[in-house]
């Protein structure tokens, strides 16, 4: 039975607004998809979900038409289906380990995922262990990760607060992923259903700034788990890069998303980009700004990639989303340098082609420019997707945690414990920019890490203070 196609807005339409691209499934549709799942003994989709999810068991309460006993299923894992069932990178997870995907297309468990948070009102409850005595704990970051760590907390009935920098929660998924991808009803709907949990969420705390990972402490927190993400954006460093017009993916799309640009002037956030806008990277947030330049008003969209489609790290579907609505594409492809008109403004930019070298350190050939190939192409804005790296602030201001090379808060993987006992880390802070579904893995193992610790710091009175005992990591 072939794969059940998920219904789209079309793309002449969609191109000209902000509403969500993808239609999600109707009953009967997920109904007919989940009568697809051969019901494994031994699923190997489970393995390929980072936070466990049992993929067969709601799978089959679908098919039963129970949708509530479905959801309930998934929340035992993941307090976030609706989310996750949009923005996960299913093809790589979840669906790559399905084995109908030997034979042709492996059951849809994102879409059926996100049919089943979606559909059903069900409030899971807390199931309180006592351990409310033992402690309060702080989150620093309300992104996946954050709120994963806290909920999980909240679940085995640990009072928990988080301090977000920004005046909403949600990180990524309301600042980054466009309305079109990810409305953000269905992520307040998600982190209301967090609150109910107990989780306390205070906005417009800085920590680092407002408060200090020291001030936490001494308020009588326990634990602290830092989810502070990656918001410090990468530059090429070529000429021009400080030109008018000139947009590092996270501000532009900072503007667009959280700051409502793409309502002007119902809200007084004005983006200008022109006719012509070039997106330089290959990933999620290239194609996010590409496809937002566009709902903005922009003509003429090209992303300029400098390996080939093969290496782009982008979700398939959103490739394709972005191909249907006229994303132009060129590939072996890398800015010299940005040209301003005299104004300083942008009036085009240098490129030069590239052929495909040895691997690099990811395993992707790496790009080797060819003498003599420098082109110039005439746009009006430039928006750099290329990356983004841990958010500084923390370890900047926290001299004790101890960092990496690019600046992630190094902990031990198994128990997302930082070197300083107490404190705990996870998502992209950690490993550099990822995926919400590893965020929010390594939210739960963080959870689950600080459980125990406060179990063991409520039998021994002597337990070292923060910041006092050895480094653990490796
Ligand atoms: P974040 O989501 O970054 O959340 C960190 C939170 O901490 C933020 O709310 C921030 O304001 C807050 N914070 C930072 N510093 C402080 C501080 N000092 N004090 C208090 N609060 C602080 N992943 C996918 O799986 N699928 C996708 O389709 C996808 N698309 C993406 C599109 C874009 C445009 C971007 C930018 C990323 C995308 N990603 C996608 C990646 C994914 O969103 C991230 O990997 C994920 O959000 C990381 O979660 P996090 O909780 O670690 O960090
Ligand atoms: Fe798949 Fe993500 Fe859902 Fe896990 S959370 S089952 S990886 S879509
Ligand atoms: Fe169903 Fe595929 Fe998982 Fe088997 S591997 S249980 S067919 S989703």
């Amino acid at each position: 039975m072939e794969r059940v196609k998920e219904k789209k807005q079309d793309p002449v339409l969609r191109r000209c607004n902000f509403q969500e691209v993808s239609l999600g499934y109707t009953e009967d549709e997920a109904v007919a998809e989940a009568g697809r799942c051969l019901q494994c003994k031994k699923p190997p989709c489970v393995k390929g979900c980072p936070v466990g999810i049992d993929i067969p068991a709601f799978i089959a309460e679908i098919r039963k038409r129970d949708h509530d006993s479905a959801l309930a299923k998934i929340y035992e894992k993941n307090m976030l289906p609706s989310i996750c069932g949009r923005v996960c990178p299913q093809e790589t997870q979840c669906e790559a380990a399905c084995v109908l995907g030997r034979r042709g297309s492996p059951v849809a468990i994102g879409k059926l995922e996100r049919f089943a948070g979606d559909r059903t009102v069900y409030t899971p409850g807390c199931s309180s262990h006592g351990l409310a005595k033992t402690g309060k704990v702080a989150v620093i970051g309300a992104g996946p990760a954050g709120l994963t760590c806290a909920c999980e907390l909240a679940k085995c009935g640990v009072r928990v607060t988080i301090y977000e920098a920004l005046h909403v929660a949600g990180g990524v998924l309301v600042y980054g992923i466009p309305e079109f991808r990810l409305p953000k009803r269905v992520v307040e709907r998600e982190i209301r259903l967090l609150e109910k949990l107990g989780v306390e969420i205070k906005t417009d705390i800085i920590a680092g700034r407002t408060i200090t990972i020291e001030d936490i402490f001494k308020a009588g927190y326990a634990a602290a788990f830092i989810g502070s993400g990656a918001g410090l954006p990468s530059f090429m460093g070529i000429p021009g890069e400080n030109l008018l017009r000139v947009y590092s993916a996270n501000e532009f799309l900072t503007r667009v998303n959280l700051m409502k640009g793409y309502l002007f002037p119902e809200y007084d956030t004005p983006v200008s980009i022109g006719a012509k806008v070039a997106v330089i990277g290959g990933g999620n947030v290239a194609m996010d700004s590409a496809r937002a330049a566009l709902r903005l008003g922009a003509k003429h969209v090209t992303v300029l990639y400098r390996r080939t489609e093969k290496e782009m790290p982008a979700r398939a579907e959103e490739y394709e989303n972005a191909r249907e609505e006229g994303i132009g594409f060129r590939f072996l492809v890398q800015p010299i340098e940005i040209v301003g008109d005299g104004q300083g403004y942008v009036r085009g930019i240098k490129i030069v082609h590239n052929r495909l070298g040895d691997p690099d350190e990811s395993g992707r050939r790496s790009p080797v420019a060819i003498e003599g190939t420098e082109e110039f192409i005439g746009i009006e804005s430039v928006i750099v997707a290329i990356g983004q790296n841990p958010s500084p602030l923390i370890p900047s201001t926290y001299k004790k945690l101890a960092t990496g090379r690019k600046g992630n808060i190094i902990v031990n993987k198994d128990t997302c414990e930082t070197n300083v006992p107490g404190i705990f880390a996870g998502g992209d802070v950690a490993t550099g920019a990822a995926t919400v579904i590893s965020a929010m893995g390594m939210g739960k193992t963080a959870a689950r890490s600080i459980v125990r610790y406060l179990a063991t710091k409520n039998q021994s009175s002597d337990s070292p203070p923060p910041g006092k005992a050895a480094d653990v990591n490796s």
